[in-house]
């Protein structure tokens, strides 16, 4: 199964792409996550993206295509792959399309900005493996030590106040038209996301029949 998580920054894709690998056995490719750790180790491709990241913008199109193909072509992916947080614009979609790959459903989780709001200026993340915390919902540790791989957790610098309504108009201007892209093929599903974790990932499983 070929998967394409849609949503608002803080919508829960990253959370849910975690439990639906668990359930379906098949990779999260999360192209910010691949592109924090380029920044992180201060790779060539990190150098490019870091400014765009940190004032909420999109790195180009033809940096995450190059990514998102490369990443494609490994091993892990022949079953199927979860895509979180690509396609983000319509010319990333058509790439995805004209290079062959299929995309059996696209889902949105829906949220909204108010929601979004109050999500980001909680969220924390491991620097390390990703993995998604928020002081409200999920609680990191005292230590800020992640459980699951012993990397530090931190706020990221994208999710400080002034930058999330950056993020936010972004995303209603260049990444929801992405909705009508797969609606018009036949392959978009929206779901609630604010009615907590497990209802949401409950609504995912239901809609892609698992
Ligand atoms: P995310 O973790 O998905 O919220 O991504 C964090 C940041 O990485 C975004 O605000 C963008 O600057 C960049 N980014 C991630 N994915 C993409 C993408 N598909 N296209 C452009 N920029 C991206």
């Amino acid at each position: 199964m070929n998967l394409v998580l849609l949503g608002a920054p803080g919508a829960g894709k990253g959370t849910q792409a975690e439990i639906l690998k668990e359930k379906l056995a098949i990779p999260t490719i999360s192209t910010g996550n691949i592109l924090r750790e380029a920044v992180k180790n201060g790779t060539k491709l990190g150098l490019e993206a870091k400014e765009y990241m940190e004032s909420g913008k999109l790195v180009p199109d033809a940096l995450v295509i190059s990514i998102i193909k490369e990443r494609l072509a490994e091993d892990d992916c022949k079953n199927g792959f979860i895509l979180d947080g690509f396609p983000r614009t319509i010319p990333q979609a058509e790439a995805l399309e004209k290079s062959g790959v299929v995309i059996d459903r696209a889902v949105e989780i829906a949220v909204s900005d108010d929601a979004i709001l109050a999500r980001l200026s909680g969220r924390r993340v491991c620097i390390k493996c990703g993995a998604p915390y928020h002081i409200v919902s999920c609680p990191p540790p005292a230590d800020n030590i992640c459980p699951k791989c012993g990397g530090e957790i931190i706020t990221r610098k994208d999710d400080l106040p002034e930058t999330i309504k950056a993020r936010l108009e972004v995303y209603h201007s260049q990444t929801e038209p992405i909705k009508g892209f797969y609606e018009e093929r036949g392959k978009l599903t929206v779901v609630p996301g604010e009615g907590g974790i497990e209802n949401t990932s409950r609504a995912i499983l239901e809609a892609l029949g698992v």
